[in-house]
């Protein structure tokens, strides 16, 4: 998800969330993503509107609504990269809702304990929408 810090300091602007990209690879326990899609989507949002990576969504196609152990584990190597800088990220997981044909989506922000013990906490974020593209659709 690319984006940036809104009008409130607790709370981000997703400009941007981006598919896995045509070369992805996946399985049910996870996927790489197509780094070169990646890339070109970040390209895109950062010269549009100053865009940058905020965070991440996936699925849970079992309905689980909080961050696995796999992703937390993922979210901590993204937090502990100094090159990506990040204090803080924010996770959406989507899940299905009546088969697929509706979706929820929980919002999580992954950070840092403020105690000595190491882990990451994920706390509750609400998602407000703005606006919703389809597919394809100029945006
Ligand atoms: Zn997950």
């Amino acid at each position: 998800m690319l984006g940036h810090d809104a009008t409130g300091p607790r709370s981000v602007q997703v400009t941007v969330a981006g598919g896995p990209g045509p070369a992805a690879q996946r399985n049910p326990l996870g996927f790489l993503r197509d780094l070169r899609h990646a890339l070109e989507l970040a390209d895109d949002a950062y010269m549009r509107d100053g865009s940058v990576w905020v965070g991440e969504w996936h699925t849970h196609p079992v309905g689980q609504q909080h961050p696995s152990s796999q992703d937390m584990r993922t979210y901590r190597l993204l937090l502990e990269d100094p090159e990506l800088g990040f204090s803080e990220l924010v996770s959406v997981i989507v899940t299905p809702a009546d088969g697929w044909t509706c979706t929820e989506l929980s919002g999580w922000v992954i950070r840092p304990s403020t105690g000595r013990s190491g882990r990451l906490v994920a706390a509750a974020a609400n998602i407000l929408p703005s606006r919703l593209i389809a597919p394809g659709s100029d945006p």
